[in-house]
């Protein structure tokens, strides 16, 4: 009876109220909630339960809990009529959820008791959970942060993305070599998505366009004879920081039109029914590694266009519930674009607004610019997306027509502007002239956007006067920075527990959504009992790093050596070669007998190399050999090891930050865009030796110069460098002996077994004059600034002095306060 009164109010259009939760979260409440699950779900006795099962049940329990809170806060988004902003993102790196989301929900010492009761640990419960790696690095794990300070800030907003069934890679090391796997994460399904049989989206693809005069006389195009394939929605809640708020993260998986398969049934062709069945489904099936040369592959562009047509047909059915004009689109939607990956939604919402809702041009290019934010995230230029024009034209006949026609008219104001000058006109066009014509995504994205922002101030100031100074000069005020941040809700609470108590025992709490409280941190500088702690701590988590170590590598090594970390992505521009060169020194040095004095090191790395990206491998390769040697030498003792763990991912990343003593950001100054990991070290307590690069410096300015170890090139000396050569890697062997020991090394194979040859190119790219990423050139200042570590690195008491002050001046980082300023900046909404 109650229900169906609701029922009726709902029909109505009346709020109503659903009975209070089910679902109360005291430890004996999760606890029954659990043995319910694993009974009446997994059909599995209780007492016979596995860790698996339990996470499973847990998992299920949690997410009980969130799905009440999720749908009161959809509600308040629809009452309030507010503008939505729709994140779009190709990439989300998220990791695992579960303590994430008991943390957020404020029950984790309820959770804890009620596994125990249930006789297990929480953490081995934890630990069954696969990642989610739904990413390939930093913008996709920015992507996932944002997420979590969008559902803190309570700011109504959705994230869109792909459910790929398999992520990125799994890499294993094979004699030292990378060897990559299926991520299969879904075999086992995921307990944290909501697969929605409504809505179903049709997406077109190929085909033709035909035009027809409307009725008022104008041109109208048909995009016809497509081939179609559906969009199928899964949801993915987000809690909040105990505010009682979920947000929606939207993935979309694609599989066959119905009306296809049923075509080809009755003509009796059920193997080619099946067959484009699959064909339909290898859309959604695999994130696609960085790779310079997809501009080929056709499957990509597919990718991104399925994404962001699907995304587009929910945006537009959410606003035409209750709009009927497009007066007030741009007071209602802000798309934020997460690179140019999804950047063919600047033509699709043209599309729509010309093709279906008869817009004029005019009308349409209006509100696509208003709605448009685009976010640019990287600086190597081989790296800004193109597709072949042929490619498009065929796929997406009717966007290639928008986007000449965009070109067209930007072409017209160019010339405007610039009269005669062709090379403006050549070098600003979205279309690149050539043996293969190119559309240039990232010209298209600054085109179609009202907002173009770099990811940190100096990556912002290149993006200006380095990769795009015509556009600055055409559009001034549309370029902007926001620097990245982290979440310190999973990057500080959640994986560095007693560190995080022990702050909070000094200075409270709130410093949970509002890190700046942490500079409270500064006066416990002279409170030994505090620093004491806090260094038990570090040690603490140095050991389950080296049983970790440990487990994955088989080597021993000793926690109360420096812990020098490199965890990220393997590519020249962030110079793993650079450390390992200076390994390589240190060793020679220790051979010597000169290394006296010296702290001992645990080096250790982590990262994925892009499948194609042969030379990344190598580098790998010869990291793995160094640590062959040096591990294995007598000589060495326990002055130095180096290890190369397996699989990086969100939750190993999650073991390392904690445990570092020393965290390595030293990419060729002016090429990493921002760099997060370096913000995730500094948070848990690392020092940083590191370039002028991406928030390093940003990093500098809050921490304080003498609590940051700054060597090499600037990005304008890199610059000039690279220019003019005033120093060769010749000369610089000539001139010090040390760098000249570490390449007759490497020339001479003691790392190889005398293989002279294996590592030649790597040897050859850094003698090389022209080397971009000028190794030999940062080597020697490199080298010196790890002699000034090592020796703070022996003043124990001076160096937890510098870790406190790090971790006191990180406020700047979290990422609520880059989305606050995303959110009032860019998406014109105010944060409460
Ligand atoms: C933070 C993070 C990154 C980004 O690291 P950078 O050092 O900024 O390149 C990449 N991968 C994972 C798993 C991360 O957690």
């Amino acid at each position: 009876m109650e229900v169906l009164e609701k029922i009726e109010k709902r029909n109505n259009n009346e709020s109503v109220t659903w009975p209070s939760a089910p679902y109360p979260s005291t430890a004996e409440a999760i606890k029954l909630n659990i043995i319910h699950h694993l009974m009446s779900f997994q059909g599995r006795d209780p007492e016979r339960s596995g860790a698996r099962d339990v996470y499973k049940a847990l998992a299920y329990t949690i997410r009980d809990l969130m799905v009440q809170k999720w749908i009161s806060t959809q509600k308040t988004f629809y009452a309030k009529k507010k503008k939505r902003v729709y994140y779009l993102s190709l990439e989300f790196l998220i990791g695992r959820s579960l303590g994430n989301s008991i943390t957020n929900l404020g029950i984790t010492q309820d959770v804890k008791q009620a596994v125990e009761a249930l006789g297990f640990d929480i953490d081995e419960v934890r630990d069954q959970e696969e990642d989610a790696a739904l990413g390939n690095g930093g913008l996709g794990r920015l992507a996932a942060c944002f997420m979590d300070s969008i559902a803190t800030l309570k700011i109504p907003a959705y994230g869109y993305g792909i459910r790929y069934e398999y992520g990125l890679f799994f890499q294993q090391l094979v004699d030292g070599y990378q060897v990559e796997g299926p991520d299969n994460w879904l075999q086992n399904g995921t307990p944290w998505e909501f697969e929605r049989s409504l809505p179903l989206f049709k997406i077109q693809f190929f085909g033709n366009v035909t035009s027809y005069q409307d009725e008022n006389g104008r041109y109208r195009a048909r995009w016809v004879n497509t081939k179609d394939v559906m969009a199928k929605a899964s949801d993915i809640m987000i809690p909040g920081y105990k505010n009682d708020h979920v947000i929606n993260m939207r993935l979309w998986s694609a599989f066959s039109s119905r009306e296809l398969d049923l075509g080809d049934f009755s003509r009796g062709d059920y193997i080619g029914a099946v067959e484009s069945k699959v064909s339909s489904e290898t859309i959604s099936k695999v994130l696609y590694p960085p790779d310079h040369n997809y501009a080929g592959q056709e499957l990509r562009l597919k990718q991104q266009y399925f994404f962001v047509a699907a995304t587009f047909q929910d945006i537009m059915r959410r606003y035409k519930k209750k709009h009927v004009t497009f007066d007030q689109f741009t007071d209602r939607v802000a798309v934020q674009l997460n690179d140019t990956h999804p950047s063919i939604a600047i033509p699709e919402l043209m599309r729509l607004l010309l093709d279906i809702e008869g817009l004029s041009w005019e009308q349409a290019w209006k509100i696509t610019v208003n709605t448009f934010g685009y976010t640019n995230h990287t600086l190597m230029p081989e790296a800004l997306e193109r597709w072949p024009v042929e490619m498009m034209g065929r796929v997406l006949p009717r966007h290639l027509q928008i986007i000449y026609e965009i070109n067209q008219r930007f072409l017209n104001e160019v010339a405007e502007r610039y009269p005669g000058n062709q090379q403006k006109l050549r070098q600003m066009s979205i279309i690149e002239e050539g043996p293969v014509k190119m559309v240039r995504m990232a010209h298209l994205a600054i085109i179609g956007s009202h907002s173009v922002n770099g990811v940190a101030e100096l990556h912002s100031q290149l993006l200006k006067n380095r990769i795009f100074p015509d556009f600055h000069n055409f559009y001034p005020g549309r370029f902007n920075s926001k620097t990245n941040g982290i979440t310190p809700r999973r990057w500080l609470l959640d994986i560095n527990e007693s560190l995080a108590g022990l702050i909070s025992s000094r200075i409270g709490d709130r410093w949970v959504t509002d890190l700046d409280q942490l500079r409270g941190l500064e006066k416990f500088l002279d409170d030994e009992e505090f620093c004491t702690g806090w260094r038990e701590i570090k040690y603490a988590n140095k050991k389950r790093l080296a049983g970790y170590i440990k487990t994955k590598c088989g080597v021993v090594v000793d926690p109360s050596t420096m812990f020098d970390i490199q965890v990220k992505r393997i590519h020249e521009y962030k110079r793993q070669l650079l450390n390992a060169l200076h390994l390589i020194n240190l060793y020679q040095r220790i051979i010597r007998g000169e290394a006296q004095g010296r702290a001992p090191r645990t080096a250790v790395f982590a990262g994925k190399a892009a499948p194609s990206y042969w030379r990344a491998k190598l580098i790998i390769k010869l990291i793995t050999s160094i640590g062959e040697v040096v591990n294995n030498d007598p000589r060495v003792k326990d002055r130095l090891k180096v290890v190369f763990l397996p699989n990086y991912n969100v939750s190993q990343a999650e073991i390392v930050m904690p445990a570092a003593d020393l965290s390595e950001q030293i990419s060729t100054a002016g090429t990493e865009a921002s760099g997060t990991g370096n913000m995730k070290f500094a948070l848990n307590g690392a020092l940083t030796i590191g370039t002028l690069d991406g928030a390093n410096i940003e990093i500098r300015e809050e921490v304080g110069e003498e609590n940051i170890f700054i060597f090499g090139l600037s990005a304008e000396e890199a610059e000039f460098e690279r220019k003019n050569c005033s120093r060769t890697p010749r000369q610089v062997c000539r001139e010090n002996e040390s760098i000249n020991n570490i390449m007759a090394a490497l020339r001479s194979g003691s790392f190889s077994g005398g293989n002279t040859e294996l590592f030649k190119p790597l040897v050859d790219s850094l003698m090389d004059e022209n080397d971009p990423y000028l190794l030999l050139l940062d080597l020697e200042s490199y080298i010196d600034c790890q002699n000034r570590v090592s020796d703070a690195f022996l003043q124990p008491e001076k160096w937890t002095r510098k870790a406190i002050l790090n971790v006191a001046r990180m406020g700047k980082f979290s990422t609520d306060r880059t989305i606050r300023e995303y959110s009032e900046k860019i998406w014109g909404i105010p944060v409460e």
